[in-house]
């Protein structure tokens, strides 16, 4: 049976042609597992759903920051979106090309903004007055012109957790309209920046088109504003927010965005750029992990596991449905045999908090000790959050291209814990 794009059979899962459960055994786990293919297949359907306008797909770096995964998109041409110093690094090690990286964030150091301004990245998506001052003044030091875009607040409601809702008027990201019309108006007057784009990004995991096409509409008329206002504005940034699927197939196509956005950009002269992160790796990876203990406390069934929040604190962080499913389990996913011996279950982790789970009162089949369990749709701000909570070194990272595997990240050691930490020598 295929399952989000990884296929259940003969007692195990298939990410391409690789059995997770050899993933398991030479790697260990918890282990976080990607596909490349699947990466892939999904920045190719937006660059052709995206193909009839020219469009730059930066690919937001926070979602899934590791190196390799960097360098596969950037092999297939695309940009970078990154939100601090270590991300644009992270960009160019992957061999990214400064003039597709796009940085953004509300709180970009004097340190950062040099190093970006050195590097001759594409512009600063600038989410405040006084953050322009500070880019407009070291670039004037150094004699050159930053190119930049407006973020702007386009007041929209994308309907998604309030904890990844960036467009609306009260959250922290963007500048109101009035603001950023002030701050075209008086774009002259500043000898360090040149105002080329536009930016909105309203927040993510977004299923309907319909608020990224009622931003788009507002970007548009900003951006002409900003025209009228002296501005070379060329760009149009609509972010990221493309969802995917966690529970079934909720996710919308490339097309059905590219359907609602295109007709309103052909013909405009505006160059698109979109900051897709989710969408492209989200449903590309999975975390595995290993069933420790199964305890049953009264009607109450803890399938205790291997991997915590520290390792994939989406459910803790944003109460996120993951599908998990035992893949060593003689029953198949959704079928009647597997739904007429499965119980209500409590998948969670060894991590001394209560917000430490993965699912909830799941219907799951009988699991044993030692089962592999796996948590799909892990790709997207699953180990870029992963922490050292409670002293544990974080997962390894696995890449799968046909029936091979790379290992694009070694577990951390407990040496790795400690490493930079010094004991204090004597106290006086
Ligand atoms: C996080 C972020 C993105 C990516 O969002 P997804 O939902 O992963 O597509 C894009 N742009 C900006 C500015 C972001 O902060």
């Amino acid at each position: 049976m295929k399952y989000l794009h990884y296929d259940l059979r003969d007692r195990d899962l298939f990410c391409g042609e690789v059995p997770v459960s050899r993933i398991a055994e030479k790697v260990g786990t918890p282990v976080y597992v990607y596909s490349r293919e699947i990466i892939e297949k999904h920045l190719t359907r937006l660059m052709d759903a995206f193909s009839t306008v020219e469009t730059l797909i930066c690919y937001s770096v926070k979602s899934l920051s590791n190196l390799a995964v960097c360098q596969v998109l950037r092999e297939m041409g695309a940009g970078f979106d990154v939100v601090s110093g270590g991300e644009l690094f992270r960009a160019l090690q992957a061999g990214g090309h400064p003039k597709k990286i796009v940085f953004a964030g509300v709180g970009k150091s004097p340190e950062e903004i040099e190093f970006a301004l050195d590097r001759r990245i594409l512009m600063f998506n600038v989410e405040s007055e006084a953050e322009l001052k500070v880019i407009d003044l070291i670039a004037a030091q150094k004699n050159l012109v930053a190119d930049i875009a407006l973020r702007i607040n386009p007041d929209v409601d994308p309907k998604t957790h309030r904890y990844i809702t960036t467009g609306k008027r009260e959250s922290k990201f963007g500048i109101d309209l009035v603001t950023a019309k002030r701050l075209a108006a008086e774009m002259g007057n500043r000898a360090g920046v040149r105002l080329v784009g536009v930016h909105a990004h309203i927040g993510s995991q977004i299923t309907d088109v319909e608020p990224h096409r009622a931003a788009l509409e507002k970007v548009m008329a900003f951006a002409e504003c900003c025209r009228e206002l002296g501005n070379p504005v060329e760009y149009i940034n609509l972010g990221g927010g493309f969802g995917i699927h966690y529970q079934g197939y909720e996710g919308l196509p490339a097309s059905d965005y590219a359907e609602a956005l295109l007709p309103a950009l052909a013909g405009s002269g505006y160059k698109l750029i979109i900051e897709p992160g989710r969408f492209i790796v989200g449903n590309a990876g999975l975390l595995l992990t290993r069933v420790l203990y199964v305890k049953e406390s009264g009607d109450k069934r803890f399938i205790i596991v291997d991997a915590g929040m520290n390792d994939l604190i989406r459910p803790s962080l944003y109460s996120a449905h993951h599908e998990v499913w035992p893949i060593d389990s003689e029953f198949e996913k959704g079928s009647p045999e597997a739904e007429a011996v499965s119980t209500p279950a409590d998948v969670v982790g060894p991590i001394c908090e209560t917000g430490d789970f993965f699912a909830l009162d799941r219907m799951l089949p009988p699991v044993k000790e030692g089962a592999l369990i796996c948590v799909f749709s892990a790709g997207a701000y699953g180990m870029v959050m992963a922490s050292n909570y409670n002293s544990r070194p974080r997962p390894a990272e696995v890449m799968v291209s046909g029936d091979y595997y790379d290992v694009i990240r070694s577990r951390e050691t407990w040496d790795d814990l400690i490493r930079g930490e010094r004991k204090i020598a004597r106290w006086d």
